[in-house]
Order: C-alpha cells, then structure tokens, then sequence
C-alpha cells in the first residue's frame, strides 16, 4: 500500500510497521470514517471538506505509544492529526493533507480523583469521567453535550465551554484547566507539563501545537440535578425568564437555554410531554431548588411541562435535556432536513431583552433564535446558535452582517482556520509553542493561515507578535 503525499510518494504498509506494536487501521472505508467531524452542519465547509482523507490511523494505547507514534511521523515528515472522538464542528480533526490520523481513545485512564480535581489520560470519555467522579461526590465543572463520545483531550483542545459553564464559566478561566500534559513532535518527543494559566498556551489550538496525554481539571461537589423544562407563549418571555434564571443569586443552575418554539417542533422525542407550538427555556436545577424555580418560572409567565429526575427520564425514554441545548439543538434539526445550519453569534447585553426580541424581527423568517447562558469573569453572558435555513453563502454573509451591524459579533461556524471562529484573531502564544513543539509544523498543517506567515520565526519572535498586537 503507497500513496502520494504532496509531491512524494509514502508508503503506508512500511509505516503500519514501523508503527507496530500500535495497533492500526488501514482499511480504507474506516480510515474515511475517521477523516471526518460533524463539519457537515455547515454546507460551506462540507463542500471543502468532504473529500479530504487521511491515510492510516494509530490508535495508541499508552502515552509511550503516541510518543512513537509522533516519532515515526517525525521522522518520515507525515501530517498528523490528532482525533478524540471526532465531534469538533468545523472540520478541526479533518487531515486537509492526508497523513496520519492518531486517534487517542485508547489512552482512556481515570488517574486520580481528588478533593475538587480528577487527572485523566486524554482520551477518556466525558461520561466516563463523570461517571467516575459521581460516586465520589464531585462532578465535572462543564462539559460539552457530546459527553458521550467525545473525549477530554478533544474538549481541552478544541472546545470551550457547555453544560456547567453558567455556573462555573468557560473552559478558559483561571482554575478550569489545572494543567495538562503535552508531546512534541521530535526525533524523540518530550512529555512538557503545563500548569495553570500556561495550559492556556494549549488549550483550543486545535491540536496544532502538541498531542495532549493527560489533563487535569478542577471538578465541583455533585448535586441531584432535575432536568426541566418550561414553556412560554413567546421566544421573548422565554428569554426573559432564561436570563433571571442565569442571573438568580439563589437559584442554583447547570444549564439554561431558550428555543424558538419552531425548532421545538423539531424534536419528536418531545412531543406529548411539551405544550404545543410554545418556546422553551431548558434547564438543570438542583433538587433543593425547585420551588424557588417553580417560582420564577410563574411570575415570568411560563408553565413548567417536565422536571424529572435521571431516572424519571429514562423511564420516559427521553434524552438528557442538554440534548436539546448547545449544539444538539441543531442536531435534532439537522436530523430531520439537511437544508439547516446555524451560526454562533454573540450578544452584547444578555439583559437586554428588547434587542433580542429586535434582532428576531430584523432578520428574516430564515433565521431561528436559540440562545445559551453562560458566566464570563463572574456576568451572566448570552450567545445565540440560530437556526438559520441555508439559501446560499450571499444569504448566509447578510445575516452576518445584520448582527454585526446591531453590534452582535459573529464568531463564524463556517471556517476550518483556528483563527476564523472563536479565536477571531491569530493567537501568537499558540504558534510560539507550536515551533517549540511542532519545529516541522506537522500537526494539523492547513488549520491555521497565521502559522504560514511565521513558521520560519523564531518562538520568541512569534511570542513577540502577541505583544505587539498583530492579528
Ligand atoms: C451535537 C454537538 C454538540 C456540541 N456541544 C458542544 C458544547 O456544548 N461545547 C463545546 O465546547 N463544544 C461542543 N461541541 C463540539 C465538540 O463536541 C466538543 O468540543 C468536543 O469536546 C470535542 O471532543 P472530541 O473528542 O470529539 O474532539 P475531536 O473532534 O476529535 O477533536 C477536536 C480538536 O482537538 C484536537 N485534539 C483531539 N485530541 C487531542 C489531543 N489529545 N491532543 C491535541 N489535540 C487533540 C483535534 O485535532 C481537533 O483539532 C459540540 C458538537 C456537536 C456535534
């Protein structure tokens, strides 16, 4: 088995060899199932990223074995992509060069479970995680609402923020990320340990500037969470009612999303268990707070349709309610027609419930609100993930300008740049590390367009650029 690479011509049985005793998979209809992410929610990206493959798979059971598996890279210049579960939604785990794709859910160990803490090996499932943490009285403080396949070092690296973030903030904030472990891609790779406000320097880079092997992340005490749901006679009043839940100062919360009543239409699960054509604020309460939530759902004018314990849910055979939260919400669209997509905007004032109920009117019947509460350095924060019904990229580029000009900004879902969506701007600490790390710059090569422009600077140089202000 060879196979061109670039200009050269690699071949791949030498390297599944050379990988041994790392197990591999070079079937090809797998090697394509594994290229691939949920980019498909964006039909811009599915039609770049749709043909674009890696070559072989390494599936690394231990840190030793990612580190030879990062060595035989090195040493045959092969791209390498690192994959967790493969849930990013902009194309992050696809080899736009093809290449070596190492997927880490192997390296799945539980290591320590501490007073307000847990150490994990990379590739450890969410679930897993919380799960073990349950019985020890703690619990993740966020994670994302593909807990159930995506994994630890996917979330660190590409990820930022979910079920937990209203309470305990985003991913990046002081305490979140403990440190993490990460290796280079050398002759000989090198464990480097990063602690503190220095995980940052790894954290959502996109796996462009080392292979994560083992995280540590603060944890908090577990509550007996109720999964409820309310419904309002308009998206207005569900917000309104959203944002006084996310600003209580009594009421305790792990989620807490609004959805335009015509997405709701979209999850038959719901249907017989949810007031008809109404909107809905989802959310996660403690026990010892429902009354108090019953409460302030009342005096906003909603009715509480579900608050079920999980095992009430399962009885029921409904999902978890962050299933129809954060991006599952798209999900549960996308699963009915293809023809949607969505958009991840910001919102300036969370507590200015007229400028939401604007922003619906000025755009048009294309574009459906769902909005998520979170807490960024301490304020209660809104971000909108619309449904938008996809007509063409012109259609697409008005919306956008429509929330830019209302002073909403767009942090857009439809690039596969590290440097086009969340981040906005090239961030230079990640890229400094990157040349330490990653002198070759083979991991993740196409993913960020900064990284061309410097890869021939020094770090300290690069590091410089942060500084001067240089996007
Ligand atoms: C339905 C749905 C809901 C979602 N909800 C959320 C949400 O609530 N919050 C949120 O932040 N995201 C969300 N996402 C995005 C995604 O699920 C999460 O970010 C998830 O944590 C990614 O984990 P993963 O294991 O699937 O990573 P992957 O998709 O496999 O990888 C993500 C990125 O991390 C890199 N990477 C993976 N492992 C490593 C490693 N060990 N070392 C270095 N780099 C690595 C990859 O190269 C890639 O660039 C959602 C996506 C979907 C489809």
């Amino acid at each position: 088995m060879s196979d061109t690479l670039g200009n050269r011509t690699v071949d791949w049985t030498a390297i599944a060899v050379a990988l041994a005793p790392v197990k591999v998979i070079d079937e090809p209809v797998l090697v394509k199932k594994r290229s691939r992410d949920f980019f498909w929610y964006s039909p811009i990206l599915n039609a770049q990223l749709k043909e674009c493959f890696g070559d072989l798979v390494a599936c690394p059971a231990t840190r030793e074995e990612m580190a030879h598996c990062l060595a035989v890279a090195y040493a045959n210049d092969l791209p390498v992509v690192l994959r967790g579960g493969g849930t990013g939604n902009y194309g992050q785990a696809v080899p736009l060069h093809g290449g070596l794709i190492i997927e880490t859910t192997g390296m799945k160990r539980i290591l320590e479970i501490g007073e307000g803490f847990v150490r994990v090996e990379a590739g450890a499932l969410m679930a897993d995680i919380n799960a073990a943490l349950k019985p020890e009285g703690w619990e993740m403080a966020m994670f994302p609402s593909t807990q159930d396949i995506a994994t630890i070092g996917g979330f660190v690296a590409g990820g930022s923020a979910g079920i937990g973030s209203i309470a305990n903030g985003a991913l990046r904030e002081p305490g979140n990320i403990i440190g993490l472990k990460a290796l280079s891609v050398e002759a000989v790779p090198q464990e480097h340990l990063f602690e503190g406000e220095d995980a940052l320097q790894i954290h959502h880079a996109w796996g462009l500037n080392g292979a994560i092997t083992e995280v540590t992340l603060r944890t908090v005490p577990t509550r007996d969470w109720i999964g409820c749901m309310a419904t309002f006679n308009t998206y207005r009043d569900a917000y309104a009612a959203g944002y006084a839940l996310a600003s209580s100062k009594t009421i305790g919360r792990k989620l807490c999303s609004t959805v335009d009543a015509r997405i709701v239409d979209f999850f038959p699960r719901l249907d017989g268990h949810l007031r008809k054509g109404k909107d809905l604020l989802v959310a996660l309460v403690p026990r010892e707070d429902m009354d108090a939530y019953r409460a302030l759902i009342a005096a906003q004018g909603g009715t509480v349709d579900l608050a079920l314990t999980d095992a009430e849910r399962e009885e029921k055979g409904i999902p978890h309610v962050f299933e129809f939260a954060y991006n599952h919400t798209t999900l549960q669209v996308l699963k009915a027609d293809r023809s949607a997509t969505y958009q991840q905007i910001g919102v300036p004032d969370a507590s200015d419930v007229d400028a939401i109920a604007t922003m619906a009117a000025r755009q048009g019947d294309d574009v459906w609100q769902h909005h998520e509460f979170a807490r960024l350095n301490g304020e209660v924060v809104a971000f909108d993930l619309p449904i938008i019904w996809f007509n063409d990229e012109a259609r697409l580029c008005e919306i956008d300008a429509t929330y830019e000009a209302a002073g909403f900004p767009v942090y857009d879902a439809h690039t596969y740049h590290v440097e086009g969506g969340g981040l906005k701007n090239a961030d230079y600490r990640h890229l400094a590390w990157k040349k330490r790390m990653d002198p070759k710059g083979l991991l993740n090569p196409g993913k960020s367009r900064a990284w061309d422009l410097v890869r021939e600077l020094s770090p300290e140089d690069i590091e410089a650029k942060a500084g001067e202000g240089q996007t």
